[in-house]
């Protein structure tokens, strides 16, 4: 129900786990954080509050410069630690954030299981980010590509975010249906369903729209269609109150 992101210099998590609190107005029942640091991409995740999350990951080594956050209000899947976002692709070396539906999950799980993907929960969101891996895998394309790709073959509303372990210093996150907006920073960026995890750091915001896919790499974002045309990105000030 809620995502927030953030890529750049400083401490990934503490912005992260503030953000979602944030959120926390619209309702969740489990909350998780993926973070990219050194080659390793580590997943933590928990039924339950923001809090508990805290408190599972309070002696974890959390440092990183990238990472992302979910809450999630479940629609596939019963609450529980296996259902909470992020998930992992089989490899584990992909992982995804999702707000939304995907309707013809059903189908691409089967799909995707008779390729040799393997399923850890009952969401209709582990389902994309497999499709992501095995569209990458089975077109060697760059990571970037095979979200487009996967995109044209999902049918329902989402807002993702995907980190992978083999593309570190990169962001992906797309949006259809459902809410997301872009905070620029300097040689920072974040992500979040709306501006009040953000309007701390910076006031710069870019509110993708339907079918757009946000690349940030290299200290730059790129906004493409799902066409994969260049999109000029509308950079709006809020002024809003803390
Ligand atoms: N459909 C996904 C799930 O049930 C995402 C729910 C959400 O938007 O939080 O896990």
């Amino acid at each position: 129900c809620g995502i927030v992101a953030y890529i750049g210099h400083r401490e990934a998590c503490p912005i992260i786990l503030k953000g979602l609190h944030r959120l926390e107005y619209r309702g969740y029942d489990s909350a998780g954080v993926a973070l990219l640091n050194n080659g390793e991409l580590s997943v933590y995740k928990k039924k339950g509050k923001v809090a508990e999350l805290e408190k599972f990951i309070a002696e974890k080594d959390t440092h990183a410069n990238i990472g992302m956050g979910h809450t999630r209000w479940a629609t596939h899947g019963e609450p529980n630690d296996a259902n909470a976002h992020p998930h992992y692709s089989t490899s584990e070396r992909i992982a995804i954030i999702h707000n939304g539906i995907i309707e013809n999950y059903a189908a691409l799980k089967e799909h995707l299981q008779q390729q040799g993907h393997v399923f850890h929960s009952d969401t209709d969101t582990e389902v994309f980010v497999n499709l992501i891996e095995e569209i990458q895998k089975k077109n060697q394309c760059s990571l970037e590509q095979a979200v487009r790709l996967a995109l044209h073959e999902v049918v329902g509303a989402y807002a993702i975010v995907v980190l992978s372990k083999d593309n570190p210093g990169q962001l992906i996150a797309a949006r259809k249906g459902s809410p997301l907006v872009v905070g620029i920073g300097e040689n920072e960026f974040f992500l979040a369903s709306d501006a009040t995890p953000i309007i701390e750091y910076t006031s710069d915001v870019v509110y993708v729209n339907d079918y757009e896919l946000v690349i940030i790499k290299d200290g730059e974002m790129d906004l493409r269609s799902r066409e994969d045309v260049k999109q000029t990105p509308y950079i709006q000030r809020l002024e809003l109150e803390l």
